[in-house]
């Protein structure tokens, strides 16, 4: 594993353990890393109206574009138990920026998946002004 990927999974992981996760129990943590090498984590916060409850990897990335960062590379996500592929909010949220971004989805045992989010999300909704071909 390269140094980056490592750094990323170190950080996704400390960002893990400041999720706010009261009602399911499943922290996860990402690190999301811009193409200039910067790097933005997020985690997930819950909210008691379940549907406001925003994922890691969204975290990460509105933390990043507040930041100003529009290009990215890779990111990492790290959970304990199951893996956290990213639901398809997330990978709608991350196409908008990085439709080719590389995702790494870790758990506590060691497994590793890997994939691009074209892969994931082959067919993301593209807001275009005029008629749709
Ligand atoms: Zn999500």
């Amino acid at each position: 594993m390269s140094d980056a990927r490592a750094r990323l999974e170190t950080l996704a992981t400390e960002a893990r353990a400041r999720a706010y996760a009261p009602y399911s129990g499943y922290s996860v943590g990402a690190a999301l890393e811009a193409t200039d090498g910067s790097v933005f984590t997020g985690c997930n916060v819950e909210n008691a109206s379940y549907s406001v409850t925003c994922c890691a990897e969204r975290s990460a990335l509105f933390a990043a574009v507040s930041a100003g960062a529009r290009s990215f590379r890779r990111i990492v996500v790290t959970a304990g138990g199951r893996a956290p592929y990213p639901c398809g909010s997330c990978r709608q949220a991350l196409a908008e920026f990085a439709p080719e971004l590389e995702v790494i989805v870790v758990t506590d045992d060691g497994a590793r998946h890997e994939f691009t989010l074209d892969r994931l999300l082959p067919h993301p909704f593209r807001f275009t002004k005029g008629r749709q071909p």
